[in-house]
């Protein structure tokens, strides 16, 4: 039975990569009709931060990516988050004291630095572990009584790990294979605080066991801890999961890892939803993109299918999704493939729903328009756009006369042959009953042939008049959405603005 978890750490807005994390963590669950787990770590309370917690679940919530056992939907291995948890695990850090895997360890933070800055100032990293921990202050090197007095007295002290000496430290990752790592090269971690919160490292490993969880699914830089994990697991002599260390999402041009700080550097945003508190930051939810379109690119970036096709929905992608098919190499994020997910998943939603979505653009310029004629007008216009909040611009001209006419357009593409053609056409549109952009353009193109003009001047003429410039969709289209009273409005005013001008 898979039992996977995400297991962010509530310190500020959840980065793209965590969401990335969490939806593989689903995908894997779905896609083996396991369990999906949303733990809080929150053991460092020095780095807690206000509405962070809200903001992961909000952040899935919008993905759609569903919690089975969590925080808010509870279970039966919760709490499900860790400082509800406190008092669990110190039984666990006592175990290891009492097989011998860990040890108290009274050194202050100064005398820690002190150390620190003795062993740099002699180009040497200062790591506790075995070759150094008997001349410091621990149950190791201090008699049993006085260790024992001082803890009675109440100086502070920390677990450490006690990691033994020059053991290879062999074990599996299911992304990045066989690993192998000597015991003499890693530091006596602490796994109990003064403060009396587990470390990440325990605390972890702990929930882990306790919760059952089968496959441990999350970021690369989790990696370096792995060998700590494992040996954690062989003393208390549990069974461990299965791990696999997701690959980087890099910057775009590939140098280095997509920070927090990227987004507003170049452009585009970092995390999922915009971050209200303190230093605030922008989202994809607020910069217009469906949650479709983000999970599609999300998954992608780290994972393929092993085909061409690059549009899932989450159903095909819970389908489709194995852990084999995760690479090993960094993931270049491309912010231009973004806007592409998100166009093509606005051209798969229903005229209706953009109709719905843009009459709300249309409110906030001052207009007001029934949903059908919208539904048309967004038809038209959709192709054009990756975003909902662009089709204002492809749009405005519908709303409102030309105000001006572009003098680019009118000297490259208006001649004195146009206001008396312009006149003509707009007499034979005048008693065209049937106003569908179809027979528009028939009755249109006859009047042509059977004139012999110049079709171009013809056609550029009226799209000037109408729309102030040479853009938008077909001239037909917009003419028809118009109606026939607007459309000949805008061809008198033309008329008249245009032979004044020139
Ligand atoms: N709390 C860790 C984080 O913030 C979780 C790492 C893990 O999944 O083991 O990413």
């Amino acid at each position: 039975m898979v039992r996977v978890r995400f297991a962010p750490s509530p310190t500020g807005p959840l980065h793209i990569g965590g969401v990335r994390t969490a939806l593989y963590n689903y995908l894997f669950a779905r896609k083996h009709n396991g369990t999906f787990i949303l733990r809080i770590e929150d053991t460092d309370q020095t780095r807690y931060v206000e509405g962070a917690e809200e903001y992961i679940f909000e952040s899935l919530d919008w993905c759609g990516i569903k919690v089975d056992e969590g925080v808010r939907e509870g279970g039966p291995y919760g709490p499900y988050r860790q400082s509800d948890r406190k008092n669990i695990y110190r039984q666990y850090a006592e175990f290891l004291i009492n097989k011998g895997h860990a040890y108290y360890a009274f050194d202050t933070p100064e005398e820690l630095e002190m150390l620190r800055k003795k062993y740099e100032s002699q180009k040497k990293t200062f790591l506790y572990n075995a070759e150094v921990r008997n001349e410091l202050k621990n149950s190791l090197s201090l008699p049993e009584q006085q260790w024992k007095e001082m803890i009675n007295s109440g100086i502070p002290y920390v677990i450490r790990y006690r990691m033994p000496v020059n053991e290879e430290i062999s074990f599996d990752d299911l992304i990045r294979g066989h690993i192998t790592v000597n015991s003499s090269t890693l530091d006596d971690k602490v796994l109990f605080k003064s403060d009396g919160m587990p470390t990440y490292h325990l605390a972890n490993i702990v929930d882990d066991h306790l919760m059952k969880i089968t496959h441990v699914i999350r970021g690369e830089e989790w990696l370096p801890s792995l060998p700590l994990h494992v040996m954690l697991y062989r003393s208390f002599e549990w069974e461990a999961p299965l791990f696999a260390h997701l690959p980087l999402i890099l910057k775009p041009d590939g140098k280095g890892k997509l920070s927090k700080r990227d987004g507003d550097k170049m452009g585009f945003p970092v995390f999922p939803l915009y971050w209200p508190y303190g230093e605030t930051a922008r989202g994809y939810r607020e910069d217009g993109y469906y949650p479709e379109a983000f999970v599609n690119m999300l998954a992608l970036l780290g994972w393929n299918p092993g085909t061409e096709q690059e549009i899932f929905s989450m159903e095909e992608l819970i389908k489709e999704f194995s852990l084999e098919r995760i690479h090993k190499a960094g993931s270049r994020f491309d912010p231009v493939k973004a806007r592409w997910f998100n166009h093509v998943w606005l051209q798969k939603r229903s005229n209706n729903q953009l109709a719905h979505e843009f009459s709300e653009i249309i409110k906030g310029k001052g207009y007001s328009c029934d949903i059908a004629r919208l539904e048309t007008l967004v038809g038209l216009i959709k192709e054009r756009v990756d975003f909902v909040k662009d089709m204002w611009d492809e749009a405005y001209f519908f709303f409102s006369p030309p105000e001006s006419y572009d003098s680019d357009a009118l000297r490259k593409k208006w001649n004195e042959e146009s206001p008396l053609l312009l006149a003509e056409v707009s007499n034979l549109l005048r008693k065209i009953e049937d106003f569908t952009p179809v027979n528009l353009e028939k009755n249109v193109r006859e009047w042509i042939e059977k004139k012999g003009c110049n079709s171009g001047t013809i056609m550029h003429a009226l799209r000037i008049a109408v729309v102030g410039k040479l853009k938008g969709p077909g001239i037909f289209d917009i003419i028809s959405w118009l109606g026939k009273d607007e459309t000949l409005n805008r061809i008198e005013k033309a008329l008249a603005t245009i032979v004044q001008q020139s």
